[in-house]
């Protein structure tokens, strides 16, 4: 196995996408030190393509160093105090980790379920919130990456912040592919990933929080239990600029990836929000439209545009059909996850990969490879 030049793939799985060369070429630009004044004004201007990208005017909104998972607990760590009162929704992979972090965290979790590919009706989580009045916050993933569903958010934070609580939404496989308005929507604390639908490398979380998380932050009684995804501290660092303050070193922020992220995010405004989301949009309809001619079924009645989840028909062989489509076409596609393991293909159009062309390579060589 050559190890020196990895193969320049059709990434077209749940994450990583494919990375734009402008990205790439920000990647290797020279690395200055973290608190380099060029380097601080490259960061500022990353939080504020940021806000322009989840729409919101949040001031606490940068990259958490580390991947979706670490801006999941970061703003689990900083929101939940031992012993709070949460309720996670869970219809997949993602909702039974931020469950899983919650609970670590020390918090009591209600846990709202539908079955795996279905979405959460709001009026279950009103029931829930109105059987638990000491419930602080609400956790929800709006786009379910292990299972396909779409969770509508909109319309949900009256629900909650009517029972005195906070709206946690993870938007990983969102930003960027759907329509994601944090402030419109009245989203409390948001993260996201780098590597789905932002067309960047894995390694930055963008975080943003609002003012009922940022209450709840000076309300607490006891310091988060991570001191490395401590915001009150990250954002002596981060967000010390636009105050005029100084900046207090933290830790090394990842300055190349910080060039990365910037460039993407400079890529998604130059495309404009509502063009991005209205062309993954109609790569998934050209897609869908491919896959159902084939005889291949969506499991989600209310799918992603940017993840497609379909039940691997009969007689195919699951692991053999994807080792041919990486081997023979270079294309990779997701396995099923977790309940789904064996039994779905997840096939992703995110970013830089949600493109017509690819979307007519991946319908060919499975044509090919299934013999259909
Ligand atoms: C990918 C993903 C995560 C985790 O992100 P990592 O970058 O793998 O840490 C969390 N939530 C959802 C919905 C995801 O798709």
């Amino acid at each position: 196995m050559n190890t020196q030049f990895p193969h320049e793939r059709i990434l077209m799985g749940p994450g990583p996408s494919p990375v734009p060369q402008r990205v790439l070429r920000a990647l290797s630009a020279p690395t200055l030190g973290h608190l380099d004044p060029q380097y601080l004004a490259i960061m500022d201007e990353t939080c504020e393509m940021l806000r322009q990208v989840m729409r919101t005017r949040n001031p606490l909104t940068f990259p958490v160093s580390g991947t979706g998972m670490a801006g999941m607990e970061c703003v689990a760590v900083n929101l939940v105090e031992p012993g709070d009162e949460v309720v996670v929704c869970v219809n997949g992979v993602f909702g039974g980790r931020m469950k899983d972090v919650m609970e670590r965290c020390g918090a009591t979790v209600h846990v709202v379920e539908a079955p795996w590919g279905e979405t959460i009706p709001h009026d279950k989580i009103a029931g829930v919130l109105a059987r638990n009045p000491g419930v602080r916050l609400v956790g929800i993933v709006h786009a379910e990456t292990s299972t396909g569903a779409h969770q509508p958010i909109e319309g949900l934070a009256e629900i909650v912040h009517a029972k005195g609580a906070m709206l946690v939404v993870d938007a990983v496989t969102s930003l960027g592919g759907h329509d994601v308005r944090v402030d419109d929507w009245g989203i409390d604390a948001l993260y996201s990933g780098t590597q789905k639908c932002l067309g960047c490398p894995p390694g930055l979380s963008p975080v943003t929080m609002g003012e009922r998380a940022l209450a709840r932050l000076d309300a607490r009684k006891t310091k988060p239990q991570s001191w490395y995804l401590d915001v009150t501290l990250l954002r002596k660092y981060y967000l010390a600029g636009g105050g005029g303050g100084a900046r207090v070193y933290h830790h090394t922020a990842p300055i190349n990836m910080t060039y990365a992220l910037r460039e993407a995010l400079a890529i998604v405004l130059e495309e404009g929000l509502d063009a991005r989301v209205a062309r993954h949009a109609a790569v998934h309809q050209r897609l869908r439209a491919g896959l159902e001619q084939m005889g291949l079924r969506y499991i989600p009645s209310h799918s992603l545009h940017t993840l497609n989840c379909i039940s691997i028909p009969e007689g195919a062989d699951d692991a053999g059909t994807r080792r041919r489509l990486l081997e023979e076409y270079g294309i990779e596609i997701g396995a099923g996850l977790g309940v789904m393991a064996g039994k779905a293909w997840r096939i992703g159009l995110m970013g830089h990969g949600a493109t017509v062309r690819n979307v007519d390579l991946v319908l060919a060589a499975l044509r090919a490879v299934l013999g259909r």
